[in-house]
């Protein structure tokens, strides 16, 4: 059934990279042998689930949006390809992206605009926007993502669904291509909360091949999405993260999602995070200074694409002309940027001044986790924009991402949950729910008594 809803709607939406029924069928029938064969799977056993082609699967192609990767097949799979293989989800393709994760809008995909299907004429959001269309267009009911700074809460927040960041460390990085290692974290995307929460449990957990896995036992965020009660729960509405400069429609329904916590029985307090206004600008030197290091692996010799290379060109200079071709222009500019924020001389203007500002946007957290149990926000200032209108604009694109980023930088748990529409332009609202470390039951629990 998923596989005809995409082949109805996918000539519009535009949500997946790569999509074989063939291969899709054939894991089917596997899960069903293994199901008649007596063999004990999880609550998710059977259901189908899109990608991020930013995962590495063994049986699909896995180009992170690139143009480098193009063609290339991993011949292994992601901690959280395998376990959910191994769970006995089936997978109906690889999801579209801004290239290597970088971007709000999935526009920087080097292969094709991806839609949102409440508005063909809006983006989808990004850098997970492929998985955020799939699962609000009916094509998916579940779907995986990865958020850097805020790339699972923003496109699920403009497109009306539920997403998830887990605790820095709580899901794997093995086999997830890399963007900036110190932030990245593989999340659910779901039409509720209950079935973020099944997807959720079945990825996450200790893995010894993720040097930053988080060796601890996964919270229990089923039971915190089943049991909805927040009496006496005391939430911190974050001064700073609403206000001049969000959209009206936005601030209404966020306003109303607070009042209902309230109404729900929550202690609703005012809190100040001052330091988090400055999240983005440090954000914006710490995640493009890790992709300088870690894009350098693609050096035309080892994956993907390869130009030039006729007998007549030294390594180098086929490594340049590679990467010239194959790396798209944000890219290339956070590449750009993240050389110079490294480089000696400038270094502890830069790298070493935006890590001092991610050490006190941390204590910010932990200084308001002492009064509140969740800090809440808009998840983005404004709802879907057009397709076309920030492209030529890099600072108007890292806008979006102004509620979000706070949470990548402290490592924390943080979700978005649909809260309605706007009046002025009917698009979904997204509430963000930020909690500590490890505490990621909690965004499952307020979640799903707004819900
Ligand atoms: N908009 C952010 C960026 O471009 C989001 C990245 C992400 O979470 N992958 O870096």
């Amino acid at each position: 059934a998923h596989l005809d809803r995409m082949a109805e709607v996918e000539p519009k939406i535009q949500a997946f990279l790569h999509v074989d029924r063939e291969t899709t069928l054939e894991q089917a029938r596997a899960v069903d042998a293994r199901l008649r064969a007596g063999e004990k799977l999880g609550p998710l056993a059977g259901v189908p689930i899109a990608h991020k082609d930013i995962f590495a699967t063994r049986d699909m192609p896995t180009t992170a949006a690139s143009k480098i990767l193009e063609g290339w097949r991993p011949p292994y799979d992601a901690t959280v390809t395998a376990r959910l293989r191994e769970a006995g989800l089936v997978f109906l393709g690889k999801t579209n992206l801004d290239e290597f994760a970088m971007g709000s809008s999935t526009e920087n995909s080097a292969y094709q605009v991806t839609r949102n299907p409440w508005d063909l004429s809006k983006v989808p959001g990004g850098s997970s926007g492929g998985s955020s269309a799939a699962v609000a267009a009916y094509e998916a009911p579940l779907s995986t993502g990865t958020d850097t700074g805020g790339s699972i809460r923003q496109p699920a927040s403009v497109t009306g669904i539920v997403g998830m960041k887990p605790t820095y460390g709580g899901s794997s990085r093995y086999g997830l291509i890399a963007f900036a290692s110190s932030l990245d974290t593989p999340g659910p995307f779901a039409r509720n909360v209950l079935d973020a929460a099944l997807l959720h449990e079945a990825f996450s957990g200790h893995d010894p091949m993720d040097s930053t896995s988080v060796d601890a036992p996964v919270p229990s965020v089923v039971e915190a999405a089943k049991n909805p009660d927040i009496a006496g729960m005391r939430i911190g509405v974050v001064k700073e993260l609403a206000g001049e400069g969000y959209q009206a429609g936005v601030l209404a329904r966020y306003h109303e999602a607070v009042q209902l916590l309230e109404s729900l029985g929550a202690k609703v307090v005012e809190l100040s995070c001052p330091s988090f206004t400055t999240a983005l600008p440090a954000y914006y030197l710490i995640a493009p200074s890790e992709c300088s290091s870690n894009l350098a692996r693609f050096d035309a010799m080892r994956y993907g694409l390869r130009v030039g290379d006729d007998g007549t060109r030294s390594a180098e200079e086929v490594m340049a002309l590679t990467r010239a071709a194959g790396f798209g222009a944000e890219v290339k500019r956070r590449i750009m940027l993240g050389t110079y924020a490294l480089s000696s001389g400038y270094y502890d203007a830069y790298y070493g001044q935006a890590q001092k500002v991610r050490t006190v946007i941390s204590r910010e957290f932990e200084a308001a986790y002492q009064q509140v149990d969740v800090l809440v926000s808009p998840t983005t200032p404004t709802t879907a924009f057009s397709i076309g209108e920030r492209t030529d604009d890099p600072i108007a694109m890292y806008l979006a991402d102004l509620c979000t980023i706070p949470s990548n930088l402290a490592g924390n748990a943080a979700m978005s949950v649909p809260v309605g529409l706007a009046d002025e332009d009917n698009l979904p609202v997204g509430l963000q729910i930020m909690a500590p470390v490890l505490a990621d039951d909690r965004c499952y629990r307020v979640g799903a008594a707004v819900e």
